[in-house]
């Protein structure tokens, strides 16, 4: 993901394959890849009708958020 895009609330959305250095695994991820599927902090487990497309969910590592990244 060269582009970054971020929702209306100015979190980051991520692939499922994206990664980056905040990643930390799921607690029911038992062998986890690093990948935002199975890190703590996306939503791609979660129930979400957040209008993304399949592949597609937010990432809540705070640090991440649009305001964070263009600081
Ligand atoms: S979900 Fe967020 S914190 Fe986790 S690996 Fe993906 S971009 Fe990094």
């Amino acid at each position: 993901m060269d582009n970054l895009m971020f929702d209306e609330m100015g979190m980051m959305v991520v692939s499922e394959n994206h990664c980056c250095e905040h990643f930390e695994p799921n607690d029911d991820a038992l062998v986890p890849m690093r990948e935002c599927w199975c890190c703590k902090w996306s939503d791609f487990r979660a129930d979400k009708g957040n209008g993304l497309s399949d592949g597609y969910s937010i990432c809540n590592y705070i640090g991440n958020a649009k305001e964070a990244v263009n600081r």
